[in-house]
């Protein structure tokens, strides 16, 4: 070979170089732009499997967990989403405000009266559909979302809000209320805990109601493949996460999720564990100290417990 020829080959190699390199480090978003496409965004037909709750219409199905707490479940949308309303005395909180589907605001209207604040477990396109229809909507007083609302107003970011899966453009929604992390609610007669708990997102927020036991927790956990290899996802703040929730939870709690598992027996609120967040826990301590085996190439796939998986980025994409 001569020179010529050499120099080629190492421009070549080079280019291919600089090609894997950019595409491995932009793996999140080469991921989320891939995924985008060719996914179609009708509605399943009704189950055949048994269920458990109420019919509101021909998609919501309403389950009652306790007298003041209700499971809101989209079945038929193919994340097969959950949204919780929950309520006090004097006012009511809808932990995730739905697909956006199907107008989620009557079937909240029919379980209570008293005035609602809607807030989002995360800002992803699955779970902000009825942000701004209710009295008041929150958000988590994290990061720079408030510095980024202007006039009371958030715009929010392509991959902040993911849309690009069922075509949908970010939303733009008003904020009326900033909750803090550890900020306690009352809803009269009853206290929620406002937990900052990032790992699936930056900005992702649990709710705690300790004397009843239960977590809200959204996308942090529930029986499927956890997505930690989308744009704005850490393995290390999944793991403090959950190391935090550890410590503050009674063991006894159910962790009420956002997304059914994928074949269920019985289509019901999707429920977990605190011995789920434990095996969680011990999993990304596992991955960290590089001793756990994963399958896949992206995401990389590790074992949970049962039918809860976590599904990595590259080592160098969501630390
Ligand atoms: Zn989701």
């Amino acid at each position: 070979m001569g020179t010529r020829g050499a120099l080629r080959w190492a421009a070549i190699a080079a280019t291919v170089g600089v090609v894997a390199l950019g595409g491995a480090l932009a793996a999140p978003y080469l991921y989320a732009e891939h995924w985008a496409r060719g996914h179609p965004a009708e509605l399943s037909p009704l189950p055949t499997r048994p269920v458990r709750g109420r019919w509101f219409d021909d998609y919501y199905l309403v389950e009652t967990l306790d007298a003041a707490t209700y499971a809101i479940g989209e079945p038929r949308s193919d994340q097969g989403n959950y949204s919780y309303l929950i309520v006090g005395s004097a006012r009511a909180v809808l932990f995730d405000a739905g697909t956006g589907k199907r107008d989620i605001v009557p079937v909240v209207r029919s379980l209570t009266r008293l005035p609602v604040t809607v807030v989002p477990s995360h800002l992803h396109f699955d779970h902000v559909g009825a942000l701004g229809r209710f009295d008041r909507t929150a958000l988590l007083d994290s990061g720079d979302l408030r510095a980024r609302a202007s006039d009371g107003t958030l715009q929010l970011g392509r991959y902040e809000f993911m849309g690009l899966y069922d075509g949908l453009e970010p939303p733009r929604f008003r904020v009326e209320e900033w909750w803090r992390p550890g900020q306690s609610l009352d809803l009269g007669g009853r206290q929620l805990t406002v937990l900052h708990t990032p790992g699936h997102t930056p900005t992702s927020l649990s709710l705690y109601d300790a004397e009843r036991r239960q977590l809200f927790c959204g996308d942090f956990m529930y029986p499927g493949l956890l997505y930690a290899f989308l744009p704005g996802a850490s393995r290390s703040a999944y793991r403090e996460s959950a190391a935090r929730l550890l410590a503050l939870l009674d063991s006894r709690t159910t962790l009420f999720t956002a997304h059914l598992a994928d074949d269920p027996p019985e289509i019901a609120a999707p429920r977990l564990q605190v011995a789920d967040l434990r095996a969680l826990h011990e999993a990304l301590t596992e991955i960290a100290r590089g001793r756990a085996r994963a399958q896949g190439f992206y995401p990389r796939i590790f074992p949970v417990r049962g039918v809860v998986r976590y599904g990595d980025a590259f080592p160098w994409n969501a630390r």
